[in-house]
């Protein structure tokens, strides 16, 4: 029996899972999918926001502010790619700025440090391909960027480094009483034991609380749509630049991405089925918001399209506490953004305060908090390529050749925790196939790799999901 079981490995899963792993604890992830990083945690923005848009004395206003505060260190720790690119947030016109100003009043209230307000020949200085039309923005010089799916899996693969265990292809579908916890069973008959459960199950959060006999959530989903820009135009901004916000939330944003892509998006469509699929209509509307926000948006640059769906509670707020009716169940949901910024201090606080006050916490002296960075060749300079080759020749293989991703680094996504079973996993892992042929070349190559790797059929290697084989036979 695990002393903890984590529903859902998302980033907020997986960071609290981590931080468990800081102690004398047994602990699991159970996510349903055929890799971590599924849900909300996969289709983001990418942003660690600065904290001056949540409502003061909110747990998103408490959490955005201690989390960004934390990201720099937390992903340094674990080798994640972190920029401190700062943000803005666009005014077109008086009102936007009386708005500016009211959101510079809120973000001091929150704790945010350095807010100011700048006019158009500083923003101009700053950012030269934004709209003429703009007269001001708000300088918060403490956002920014990261790659949600990169600090999810190093998450995860560190906890399971220091002994948390992954259950993939695990969808809790009921549980079971037990006297000291639950029995919990997964649509295929699956079983596993728990003394507490923490349910991060993201939009299906309301759900999974119900199968422990708990039916207050109420969780819904709001869709946001993208537009990704290749890294050829990864220079056309530098800083995140967002639009004045108003009652349907944050806007469209125009940022670079860590890895160097210019992403455009999000729109945020309420949807009955969580399904994230773009359309014609919502990416004509991320079209249209940019180029009123930008001059001359390299829009011919776009490389592919993607949606996410945020799964926010009714409530207003995140949830983040222990269940008032299912005993030993915790649910931390409705974490809407800015929720992957609040990560790393959402996770400290379940551990250290609701945690803590179930079971007792006993340091574990063994925990090791580093992981070891991807090498990403690309980035190494010559001298440190050719001594990485010399020790292992699959370095001097390239697979991906947009990204310039190696043999070795695929191996790597493979083998390490937690282990790439599928072509999307290994292109989350190491940006193979994320490049501007989207995979038409190394897709064969990667699969060839994983078949080797895990000794399974060349044409049983799935691209990521049920039953999404590439190949249906052998000809000859
Ligand atoms: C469009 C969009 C833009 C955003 N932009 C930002 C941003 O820029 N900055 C920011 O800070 N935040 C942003 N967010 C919010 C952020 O993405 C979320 O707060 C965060 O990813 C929530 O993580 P999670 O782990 O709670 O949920 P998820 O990532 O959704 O994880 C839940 C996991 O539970 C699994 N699961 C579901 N049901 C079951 C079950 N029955 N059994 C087992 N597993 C199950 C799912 O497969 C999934 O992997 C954005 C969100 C969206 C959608």
């Amino acid at each position: 029996m695990f002393d903890i079981a984590v529903i859902g490995g998302g980033v907020i899963g997986g960071t609290i899972l981590r931080e468990l792993t800081k102690y004398q604890l047994n602990v699991c992830v159970l996510e349903s999918c055929d890799d971590v990083s599924m849900g909300q945690s996969k289709a983001n923005s990418g942003i660690v926001h600065a904290g001056y848009d949540a409502k003061p004395n909110s747990l998103k206003a408490k959490f955005n502010v201690l989390g960004n505060k934390m990201m720099s260190a937390y992903a340094s720790e674990l080798g994640v790619k972190y920029k401190n690119n700062g943000s803005l947030v666009l005014a077109f016109s008086e009102e936007d700025l009386t708005v500016l100003e009211e959101l510079k009043t809120r973000g001091e209230t929150n704790g945010v440090e350095r807010l100011s307000i700048i006019d158009r020949a500083e923003l101009n200085r700053l950012e030269p391909n934004v709209s003429d039309n703009a007269v001001g923005a708000l300088y918060a010089p403490t956002g920014g960027i990261i790659c949600p799916y990169e600090l999810t899996i190093a998450s995860i693969g560190n906890a399971m480094d220091n002994g948390a265990k992954l259950y993939c292809n695990f969808e809790v579908a009921s549980a079971k009483k037990l006297e000291n916890g639950y029995e919990i069973i997964s649509t295929d008959g699956n079983k596993v034991s728990a003394k507490i459960v923490i349910n991060c199950a993201g939009i299906n959060s309301g759900k999974v609380a119900s199968i422990f006999g708990d039916d207050t959530l109420n969780i819904k989903g709001r869709k946001g749509e993208y537009i990704l820009l290749d890294r050829e135009s990864g220079d056309f901004v530098s800083h995140t630049l967002f639009c004045t916000p108003s009652k349907a939330g944050k806007g469209i944003l125009v940022t670079q991405t860590v890895d160097g892509n210019i992403l455009l998006g999000p729109t945020a469509t309420e949807v009955e089925n969580p399904a994230p699929v773009t359309t014609a209509q919502g990416l004509a509307f991320v079209v249209d918001k940019v180029k009123s926000m930008c001059k001359n948006p390299p829009l011919f640059n776009s490389i592919t399209s993607f949606a996410g769906v945020r799964a926010y509670s009714d409530k207003g707020d995140f949830i983040i506490e222990k269940s008032a009716i299912a005993e030993n169940l915790i649910n931390v949901a409705g974490i809407e953004s800015p929720g992957l910024t609040s990560a790393p201090a959402i996770a400290k606080f379940v551990a250290e305060e609701i945690v803590a006050k179930m079971t007792s916490l006993v340091k574990n002296e063994k925990f090791n908090g580093k992981r070891t960075p991807d090498y990403f060749f690309k980035n190494l300079s010559i001298e440190e390529k050719n001594e990485l080759i010399k020790k292992d020749s699959t370095y001097g293989k390239i697979i991906c050749r947009c990204e310039g991703i190696t043999e070795g680094e695929i191996i790597r996504a493979v083998r390490e925790n937690p282990k790439a079973m599928t072509i999307d996993a290994v292109k989350r892992r190491t940006r193979a196939g994320m490049g501007r042929c989207q995979g038409g070349f190394c897709q064969p190559h990667v699969a060839e790799i994983i078949a080797r790797e895990h000794n399974i059929a060349y044409e049983k290697v799935q691209k990521g999901g049920k039953n999404s084989t590439l190949l249906v036979g052998k000809v000859k």
